[in-house]
């Protein structure tokens, strides 16, 4: 292997030591705890297991967490009031709906809903305006995320991504639209590739930078990339179990073996963007207090 680790993991935890210094400053100078409220829409156990450990990071950090429970047959107009109730609420700060929602809930129409004062997620129309004009903003948690490993794995070895090239595989809200916004933001020359790209290997293989957000289990390989590449790898996906095995192994959308041959620096799967997309939730629920409390925003 040539390629050095991005270790996600520990500056995950970093983050999440800075943030809890600043949550304990902010609560002293507003006289409370900032707050974040996170809505569950029914009994998804991926979309439990999530929010039960946003709420432990929320409170570790030194702020209030709020936990919505709705049952899965939950009415359109039922969550909406809810958002609205949360909205109107000066306790909270954040508000997160924890996606995908059942089936007969519009999805777009409750993110719209969202305050986007309180819009930690990153989602509203106004966030993602706001990110596309360069202007200051909530920016979705896994995208700053990956942008906060890569400044830190420029920052020694040339101070910026400027001039960059860099490619971003995935094109969904969450993920690879806003990401591809944030490279632009620092001057990248960034290029979006999804499913009706031509000859993805190709575009790949020009890149500076990889950001792999698809979906797909060891997609990308190290024949695509550019030696020296530095590659961030968003996918969890999780292979069939070995014979025996009741659960099988958690990869990435990279082919962590033949690409770590290749590239001058990644990110395993698990260990790190993954760890990243809590910390900056809990970021961006600092951001948002110190906004609404009209106190400086912590630069972390
Ligand atoms: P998504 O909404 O399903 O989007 C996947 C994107 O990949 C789409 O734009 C799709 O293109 C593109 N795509 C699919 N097949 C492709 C192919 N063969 N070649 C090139 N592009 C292809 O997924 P997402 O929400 O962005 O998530 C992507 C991955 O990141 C998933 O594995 C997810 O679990 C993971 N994820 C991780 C975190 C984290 O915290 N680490 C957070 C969010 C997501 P089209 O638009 O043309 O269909």
């Amino acid at each position: 292997m040539t390629a050095a680790l991005i270790d996600g993991k520990a500056f995950a935890a970093t983050l999440r030591a800075r943030v809890g210094e600043a949550a304990r400053s902010f609560a002293t100078e507003a006289g409370r705890k900032a707050g974040l409220a996170v809505v569950l829409v029914g009994e998804d156990p991926a979309s439990q297991v999530y929010v039960r450990s946003k709420g432990k990071a929320t409170i570790e950090a030194g702020m209030a967490s709020f936990e919505h429970r709705l049952p899965a047959d939950a009415s359109q107009a039922e969550l909406l009031a809810l958002v609205a109730a949360l909205n109107a609420d000066p306790a909270v700060d954040g508000i997160l709906v924890q996606l995908p929602l059942p089936g007969q809930l519009d999805e777009q129409a409750v993110v719209e809903t969202i305050d986007p004062a309180k819009d930690v997620d990153g989602l509203t129309p106004v966030s993602s305006g706001r990110l596309a004009l360069g202007l200051p903003g909530l920016v979705p948690c896994t995208p700053l995320g990956c942008l906060m490993l890569l400044k830190a794995h420029y920052a020694e070895r040339r101070g910026s991504l400027s001039g960059l090239d860099a490619v971003v595989i995935g094109r969904s809200i969450l993920v690879g639209k806003p990401m591809a916004q944030l490279l632009l933001g620092e001057s990248c020359t960034v290029t979006i590739a999804h499913s009706r790209t031509r000859d993805l290997p190709a575009v790949v293989r020009r890149a500076d930078i990889v950001v792999a957000a698809v979906g797909r289990a060891e997609m990308v390989t190290g024949d695509w990339l550019k030696p020296g590449a530095t590659v961030i790898d968003v996918g969890i996906n999780r292979l069939p179990p070995a014979e025996g095995a009741a659960k099988g192994r958690l990869v990435g959308d990279v082919d962590f073996a033949s690409a770590s041959a290749v590239a001058g620096a990644i990110t395993p799967v698990p260990g790190g963007v993954g760890p990243m997309t809590i910390a900056v939730l809990l970021r961006n629920t600092l951001v948002a207090a110190q906004r609404r409390a009209g106190l400086a925003i912590t630069d972390l």
